[in-house]
């Protein structure tokens, strides 16, 4: 048990499914207050409120399509209205839409990957911090992955690019709210066997991506967990902001 998270309020953006799940879950565990969100996995997300209940925690479900700024004001504002206050805020909603090959990125594809990327990052920051300010700190873990770094698989562009993105504004958020004791950090998962995968990748693909881990295997969403509670947890990780942990069996090495 990590005792500062008990009775914490966290909020993980796209925790129906896979690595904010068993972020959730794990969340709960330490008996902190949940806000389970999803967007389409009404039941996955109910489930995983009945998991956080089930451990000693609180949860509520909401629903958000985080492509939509004012959908996510509604969910950072709804958070407060049920538990009072806002502690961590995990933006771990994403998705890489579909391979494409840069001659079929089309302006409307381009805009798609960012806003549900990128943007909603910077947007679900921007109206958490001032609650966080006026309760005299918070904390922010982002979710990045190992294509920000690497470039990406075949036809994931964007996708890396949009990651790209979250790790430099992770950086840049940080230093800006260092000031109102808010501390920004970034989970990099590598690849993860996730419903993500299974959209996205095919059994070649696969077996080319594991080839290339040193551990030569994937991971799993539970051992992304452990990096979220250290973030989240002041007991652990006090001294540590501008920080991406990366979770990838060894796939890239800074
Ligand atoms: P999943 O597909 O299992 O989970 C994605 C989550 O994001 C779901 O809860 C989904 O909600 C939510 N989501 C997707 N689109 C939207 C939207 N428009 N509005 C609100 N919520 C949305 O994938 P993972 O668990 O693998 O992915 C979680 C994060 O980890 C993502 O940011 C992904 O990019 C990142 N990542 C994953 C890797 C992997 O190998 N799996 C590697 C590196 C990073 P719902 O299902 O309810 O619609």
């Amino acid at each position: 048990m990590i005792e500062d998270l008990h009775g914490k309020v966290i909020l993980v953006t796209g925790s129906s499914t896979g690595i904010g799940a068993a972020a959730a879950r794990a969340f709960g565990r330490n008996h902190a207050k949940v806000v389970v969100h999803y967007n389409r996995s009404t039941g996955p997300a109910q489930e995983v409120a009945d998991d956080i209940v089930k451990a000693g925690g609180e949860a509520i479900v909401l629903q958000a399509d985080v492509t939509d700024t004012s959908a996510i004001r509604t969910l950072v504002e709804k958070t407060v209205a049920h538990f009072g206050r806002l502690d961590v805020l995990v933006n771990n909603a994403g998705d890489l839409v579909e391979r494409c090959p840069l001659a079929e990125v089309s302006d409307a594809f381009f805009d798609q990957v960012m806003h549900l990327n990128a943007r909603s990052v910077i947007v679900a920051c921007r109206e958490a911090v001032p609650f966080m300010r006026r309760q005299g700190g918070g904390n922010i873990i982002n979710v990045t992955s190992v294509a920000a770094r690497s470039g990406g698989g075949p036809g994931s562009i964007m996708y890396a690019a949009a990651k790209g993105f979250v790790s430099t504004a992770t950086h840049g958020l940080a230093k800006e709210l260092v000031k109102d004791r808010i501390r920004v950090n970034a989970v990099a998962p590598g690849v993860i066997d996730t419903p993500f995968q299974i959209r996205h990748t095919n059994a070649q693909q696969m077996e080319g991506f594991r080839a290339g881990i040193p551990m030569q295997r994937f991971g799993t969403s539970d051992e992304c967990a452990g990096a979220f509670l250290y973030l989240a947890s002041d007991q652990l990780s006090s001294y540590v902001t501008g920080e991406i942990i990366e979770v990838n069996g060894g796939q890239l090495m800074p």
